[in-house]
């Protein structure tokens, strides 16, 4: 595919010389931003009239795939921006707050994040208790956030919180938040086992006024507003794990071409091999459910289905084909300077974030009516 090749050149030429200092920094290389928006891979499913480069959910799954080859960490922080946060700003947004806040994401001129879970509310979104206390001509909002991707390094938040009391599917609102605005602050960085070069924080909210026109969508219907854009930002996520994948099986099958055991190479036995070829079939079945879960949405077909199983399906994948590359690699695989061990310990957020498998097993059951 065009669009592929033109993903994966990008990422081989301008993201995978960066990943090496970007691990070892634990820092996402700011350069990325303006090359990924000058090359248009900040603005794909976005019309050009609010700043978009036109394409659909199937090319950002291709080039989420093709970000995640490279490094997970580097992947998720303009994945977020651009694909988990932005279309709250899309989708939701008034013409006005699409100019202010969605053209900059998309050109890579500012950076966004996405702000949901909160330290007792992370699955049950509808249990958040981050508050937005009407104040004049808006609100103050006065709470919490936990684990809050690009918290630290992002311009504009969207952020969830309670505007009623009551049942939360019918009392949250999103907003959008300004970096530096009083009231606002952030964390330290929160440590991970993985997605080293990815920023994760704590933000607090201390009666941080927000004016009545950064309301993003409609009152008291946050809550289903998130679970729109969880669609896209699930197959996103599903399609890292692809990614993650392929990556693992380029360097496994290349280490086994070469490492000698017992006089001939490990790709000669049949323990290796048959291993090599399940994960190749894994990651072959993962990327169909990917696609057809993108496609089915650029459709305008439910996806509900198809997304759930995607970015279950996918995720595990990605964990099992991690941990037998780095059985073919042998005690090299347990070395951080190997290929492997990186995606490795990346793997393990993707059954976690945006939703965990269990929750993905949950939305499954429901739609076979159980
Ligand atoms: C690196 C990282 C980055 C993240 N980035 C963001 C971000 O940018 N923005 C944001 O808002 N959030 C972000 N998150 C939060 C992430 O979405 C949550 O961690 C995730 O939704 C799970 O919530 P939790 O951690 O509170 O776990 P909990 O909800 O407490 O779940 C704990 C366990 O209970 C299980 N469980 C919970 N409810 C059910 C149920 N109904 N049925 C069966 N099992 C259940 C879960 O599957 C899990 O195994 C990030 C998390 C990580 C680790």
């Amino acid at each position: 595919m065009a669009f592929q090749a033109v993903c994966r050149k990008f990422v081989e030429e301008q993201v995978t010389p960066l990943v090496a200092e970007a691990e070892e920094k634990q820092r996402f290389p700011t350069s990325l931003w303006r090359r990924m928006g000058d090359a248009g891979l900040l603005g794909l499913g976005f019309p050009e009239e609010v700043g978009g480069a036109g394409g659909d959910l199937l090319s950002v799954a291709i080039l989420s795939e093709e970000l995640a080859k490279a490094s997970g960490g580097i992947a998720i922080t303009p994945l977020v921006s651009s694909y988990m946060a932005a279309p709250h700003l899309y989708r939701f947004g008034r013409p006005d707050q699409m100019r202010e806040y969605l053209a900059p994401v998309l050109t890579g001129h500012k950076v966004a994040a996405i702000a949901v879970t909160e330290p007792d509310a992370g699955s049950d979104v509808a249990g958040i208790t981050l508050r937005a206390t009407p104040e004049g001509d808006g609100y103050l909002l006065r709470g919490t956030k936990l684990f809050i991707t690009n918290g630290g390094i992002a311009d504009i938040i969207v952020v969830a919180a309670k505007t009623a009391g009551g049942d939360g599917h019918h009392s949250i609102t999103t907003f959008i938040v300004e970096a530096g605005q009083p009231g606002f602050s952030v964390g330290r960085p929160l440590r991970k086992m993985g997605w080293h070069s990815s920023d994760t924080r704590e933000l607090i909210f201390d009666d941080c006024f927000v004016g009545a026109n950064r309301v993003l969508g409609e009152v008291n219907r946050g809550f289903y507003q998130i679970m729109q854009a969880f669609q896209e930002e699930r197959v996103v996520l599903a399609a890292m794990g692809v990614g993650l994948a392929e990556a693992c099986i380029e360097a496994s099958v290349a280490y086994a071409r070469h490492r000698k055991a017992f006089g001939r190479p490990i790709s000669s036995l049949q323990a290796i091999r048959h291993s090599l070829a399940h994960m190749r079939t894994q990651t072959e079945a993962a990327r169909l459910l990917v696609y057809q879960a993108a496609v089915l949405a650029d459709a305008g077909a439910d996806a509900a289905q198809a997304t759930a199983m995607a970015k279950l399906f996918a995720a595990q994948v990605a964990n099992d084909v991690a941990d037998r590359s780095v059985q073919v690699f042998g005690g090299a695989g347990f070395l951080e300077e190997s290929p492997v061990a990186m995606h490795y310990r990346d793997a393990r957020v993707l059954r976690i974030g945006g939703g965990t498998d269990e929750i993905q097993l949950e939305i499954l059951a429901k739609l076979m009516n159980l």
